[in-house]
């Protein structure tokens, strides 16, 4: 029998590893999937990869696994983050869901001149990125970051990573990325009001920016935050 359903743990991964499961799990695991001792589920947390394991107590309020064998080493993705202006509830957790499958490291929020929402569900992000990641095979889980301020964030730019500025006032023009940079980057989107002028000159200013056109067309930003992470998995990242 193989193991289809995928699990994440915050545990240690290894062989003959017993990993004792929450509350919530246990209820989704013989609750909601009907499972039973002697099952196999596929676990992973982020570093060591996926393993097998076995049932080996189930109960209502908890239950134990134990590791059998790794499945598939650790796939991280590319040194890629994602920048993006919190829009509205549901598609905020679009954007977070989309951009763990399409394959970003880091998950930063950030607070620009025209975001209308001034706090996110930190904890909920992240379990959206972990259920994501259950879903969609990967054996890591990015970081979803707190709310920072687009100033702050850009203050503190690490001189070593590129910045992919997808611009609406670019909407129509030719400009696209470059695909000879490779290295550490960051995909920035705005929100549905688009980066104020104080913004764009900043981000003009700053050396480790590339400005890049989505297209002829207005995306809205969780189509766009899909859109330029195809164009930068494709070019630089690990679709090539
Ligand atoms: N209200 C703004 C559009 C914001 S769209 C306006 O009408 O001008 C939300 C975000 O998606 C933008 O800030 C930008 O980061 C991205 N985006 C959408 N369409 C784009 C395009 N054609 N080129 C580059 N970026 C785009």
């Amino acid at each position: 029998m193989t193991a289809k359903i995928r699990l994440y743990v915050d545990h240690p991964l290894s062989e003959g590893q017993a990993v004792a499961l929450t509350r919530d799990q246990a209820h989704y695991l013989f609750g909601v999937m009907r499972q039973t001792t002697g099952g196999l589920v596929l676990l992973f947390n982020g570093q060591n990869g996926e393993w097998r394991a076995r049932i080996a107590e189930a109960g209502k309020r908890g239950g134990t696994l134990i590791c059998e064998t790794r499945t598939k080493p650790l796939q991280a993705p590319p040194d890629l983050w994602v920048l993006f202006a919190p829009i509205k509830k549901a598609r905020t957790d679009f954007i977070v869901e989309k951009a763990t499958e399409m394959g970003a490291a880091r998950i930063l929020p950030i607070h620009s001149a025209f975001t209308n929402s001034d706090r996110i569900r930190q904890d909920r992000l992240q379990a959206h990125a972990i259920e994501a990641a259950e879903q969609c095979g990967g054996t890591y889980v990015p970081e979803v970051t707190a709310l920072q301020k687009l100033d702050q964030v850009l203050a503190n730019w690490p001189t070593e990573r590129h910045l992919m500025f997808c611009d609406e006032a670019e909407a129509g023009t030719t400009r696209r990325l470059d695909s000879a940079v490779p290295g550490s980057w960051a995909i920035l989107i705005g929100p549905e009001g688009g980066f104020s002028e104080t913004e764009r000159t900043r981000l003009g200013a700053l050396p480790q920016t590339h400005v890049v056109s989505l297209g002829p067309r207005i995306l809205r930003a969780d189509t766009a935050v899909v859109a330029a992470l195809t164009i930068w998995q494709m070019q630089l990242g690990d679709w090539t």
